[in-house]
């Protein structure tokens, strides 16, 4: 994409009303616009991030045999009755229809996907299912902060399980761990992100949330350095050693909840009479696990993980671009055209390239929007470069710049 053409634009000013860095980065890098507190636009730059990071989680979902649906944002007041859920959800977001009937913006889909699988699923021969959506939420939250990591609208996968007994459950349960991790690896967090114990519920001692370490988070967690495991602050009393090994010298720190799995148990299949068959002809209580995770959190997640005192700095696969094409102006017959043709080329075969053509921007002002932006490579073409018929390399995250021949650029970034 030529940077001549996008219609955003960097600012040199970080936003007043933003404490975060992830909001403040991401808006004057021209990835995401501010409507109202804690409702954002997802600009071009954005976008691209956040469908990079949606078709990891979906491919991974896919691959522990998720089956992708899409519910409804908006959905009736009943539904929340049936659980109970309507007066008890805190932060549900209601609103009055012009047919005087009442409905909630979903800010989780229980009420919704458990009525759903009841129509489709009746015998043991039909269990498990596992069916997940990547859906907007809503959270009416009394104060929103933090940018994308606290927002009332945000993006979010949720997957549910559905088991014939608790033994699948749990065989299930592990096995969305190990693909949250592969989600984690794949978008450059899997160093920073534990595995948390946290509370859980009727049916379960524990929930588990996957846990980002930043100064900026607003949970607390106490991690076990020898096994990677952490333990939320919320049952650090009753939970004072390491889970897995016994270790009581927890290291306290801040972080983000990323993600989190639930076993559910019979709790919502009861209360929509969700039961199934077995091979007997005996009725049994369907058990259910849910597993959340959200991509929006997870795009501010990475940049308050990933930058520097210049901007933002992305890992490979989550980038918007793998590389950023800089034209320098300056005095080389030859500039222009090899600029263009370094372009199409890169473009030509599959490379992912932000290319600042602009005319009228200093070389200076082209590397500081560079450095803010963080794509993985930076290519300078220039008057300097030109003489050796070749491109400056530089990656993001590193210091050393090298020059490459015009003609092995393409072929070393393949
Ligand atoms: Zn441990």
């Amino acid at each position: 994409m030529r940077q001549s053409f996008l219609f955003t634009r960097t600012s040199k000013e970080s936003p007043k009303d933003e404490t975060s860095y992830n909001a403040r980065a991401l808006v004057r890098a021209g990835f995401i616009d501010k409507v109202a507190a804690g409702i954002y636009t997802l600009l071009p730059l954005g976008l691209r991030v956040h469908q990079k990071i949606c078709r990891i989680i979906s491919e991974e979902m896919d691959a522990i045999g998720g089956q992708e649906v899409l519910m409804p944002a908006l959905t009736p007041k009943e539904s929340w009755q049936a659980t109970g859920r309507w007066d008890s959800f805190g932060a549900l977001f209601k609103l009055m229809g012009q047919d005087s009937r009442e409905y909630a913006l979903g800010a989780t889909h229980e009420e919704i996907v458990t009525p759903l699988a009841k129509k489709f699923v009746f015998s043991y021969k039909e269990l498990p299912v596992f069916i997940y959506q990547i859906q907007t939420k809503f959270r009416n939250e009394q104060r929103a902060k933090a940018g994308l990591l606290r927002g009332r609208e945000f993006s979010m996968k949720d997957l549910y399980s559905f088991h014939t007994d608790k033994d699948d459950l749990s065989e299930f349960y592990k096995l969305a761990q190990k693909a949250y991790f592969r989600v984690f690896e794949r978008c450059g967090l899997l160093d920073h992100t534990y595995l948390t114990f946290a509370s859980g519920g009727e049916f379960s001692k524990y929930s588990h949330e996957f846990q980002t370490v930043t100064e900026s988070g607003e949970d607390t967690i106490y991690v076990c350095g020898k096994c990677a495991i952490a333990v939320n602050e919320e049952i650090i009393e009753e939970q004072k050693a390491c889970p897995n090994c016994g270790n009581k010298k927890l290291e306290k720190t801040k972080a983000v909840e990323v993600g989190n799995i639930f076993k559910l148990g019979t709790r919502f299949s009861r209360a929509f009479g969700f039961a199934y068959t077995d091979g007997e002809g005996g009725q049994h209580d369907v058990h259910m696990g849910c597993y959340g995770i959200g991509p929006s959190r997870l795009l501010g997640t990475i940049v308050e993980v990933y930058h520097d005192e210049k901007g933002m700095i992305w890992p490979d696969k989550v980038a918007p671009f793998k590389a950023h094409l800089i034209k320098v102006p300056g005095d080389h017959p030859g500039l222009s055209k090899a600029a263009e043709e370094l372009y199409r080329n890169l473009e030509g075969a599959g490379i992912e390239v932000l290319y600042d053509d602009r005319e009228d921007v200093s070389a200076g002002e082209k590397f500081a929007d560079a450095d803010l932006i963080g794509l993985p490579l930076r290519l300078v073409v220039s008057a300097k470069t030109m003489k050796k018929n070749s491109v400056e390399v530089k990656r993001r995250d590193e210091d050393k710049v090298e020059l490459v021949a015009l003609g092995e650029i393409v072929r070393r970034l393949s």
